[in-house]
């Protein structure tokens, strides 16, 4: 790809900073899969401290990591309640059907990411019942992927802990985002995992490492997660090459996700302003802005910015740009120019 290209595609692009490469150069590593690697360990403590559990594990993906936590939570024949928006049930290849036997049970996502307390309840089949899947496990997102990286507020997150206790449920968050929750929030990360059993997160995103997740939870959820990522060939080796930068990632970038969320706001007003968007700024909370195109296709639009050097997707029937670490101020301000070109140059075609 060209240097100047500005991506803001996914913050998945980001690519390690120095400071990350000279880390992952000089990392002590060891074979992890004896545990012997230092700086897999010293990843996996820092984490489950952040996150306020008593284990973590690094994993290769936020895919294998709700995987391997969706079959720790359920046995085969048990469901998953998840969302119909979630990133699980969308974007997961159905591995936790495919793989461990586990049933989806699909509920509405409203439009600020939450699954409706009431529809949760009244998905959970009465013990005893011979004839009904038992629940094992309710899966949230937070930030909230195909509702535009939305943010569940903490009341909800209280809501659904309290609800889950009650019905005697583990509660899985997939925090493939977690750290812009909290930076949106404004409150440590530990505020919104207190209310999950098991929470999955990417250090890959808008942290800036190059591969990895964590998933954690209690010590004994952890120990089956790491027999079930075993199973999935998860096993890494000398890992602590990956874990080197992402202790940095954990450690150092998520005080500069503000930075990100900054630019998204500053693009959507900007966008807002132009008659042929079609953009809900109230949707527009952390560092991904979805919006239509009136008058041209979506498809022609995108085209049109690649060739301007300025590369969005398609996210359902609208255009999708993510800021993050490698597209600053000045870049978001050149997409902008590009984008009033791509505009303004198809009117002129009808003219
Ligand atoms: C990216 C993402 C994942 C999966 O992470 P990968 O590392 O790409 O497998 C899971 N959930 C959400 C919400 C995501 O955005």
């Amino acid at each position: 790809m060209q240097p100047n290209v500005i991506d803001l595609r996914s913050d998945t692009v980001t690519r390690p900073t120095p400071a990350m490469r000279a880390a992952m150069a000089s990392a002590v590593v060891g074979d992890d899969v004896f545990g012997d690697d230092p700086t897999v360990n010293e990843l996996q403590r820092v984490a489950a401290e952040i996150v306020g559990k008593e284990a973590a594990i690094l994993v290769p993906s936020g895919t294998m990591g709700n995987l391997a936590a969706l079959l720790a939570h359920c046995e085969r024949g048990v469901e998953a309640l998840v969302g119909d928006e979630s990133h699980i049930y969308n974007y997961e290849a159905g591995g936790a059907s495919a793989l461990g036997g586990v049933v989806y049970h699909v509920l509405p996502t409203t439009a600020s990411g939450e699954l409706p307390l009431a529809q949760v309840r009244k998905a959970v089949r009465p013990a005893g019942d011979a004839h009904a899947a038992r629940a094992g496990v309710i899966a949230i997102e937070n930030t909230h992927n195909r509702c535009g990286g939305v943010v569940l507020s903490l009341d909800y997150m209280q809501q659904l802990h309290a609800l889950a206790v009650e019905l005697g449920l583990p509660v899985h968050l997939d925090g493939a985002r977690i750290f812009n929750a909290a930076v949106a929030l404004g409150v440590p990360v530990k505020a919104l995992t207190e209310h999950v059993t098991s929470v999955q997160f990417c250090l890959s995103k808008g942290l800036g490492a190059p591969v990895g997740s964590l998933v954690a939870g209690s010590q004994s959820f952890i120990s089956k997660v790491h027999r079930i990522r075993k199973m999935l060939g998860g096993g890494m080796r000398q890992a602590g090459v990956l874990a080197a930068a992402g202790l940095i990632a954990l450690t150092e970038m998520p005080a500069r996700l503000a930075e990100d969320h900054a630019n998204a706001r500053w693009l959507a007003e900007q966008l807002a302003a132009l008659p042929q968007i079609d953009i809900d700024l109230d949707s527009v909370q952390t560092n991904i802005i979805v919006f239509g195109v009136r008058d041209q296709s979506v498809e022609h639009f995108l085209t049109a910015l690649r060739e301007r050097g300025v590369l969005m997707v398609a996210f359902k029937d609208r255009v999708r740009a993510v800021t993050h670490v490698d597209v600053a101020r000045a870049a978001c301000e050149q997409a902008l120019q590009a984008v009033v070109q791509v505009l303004h140059g198809d009117h002129e075609d009808m003219v």
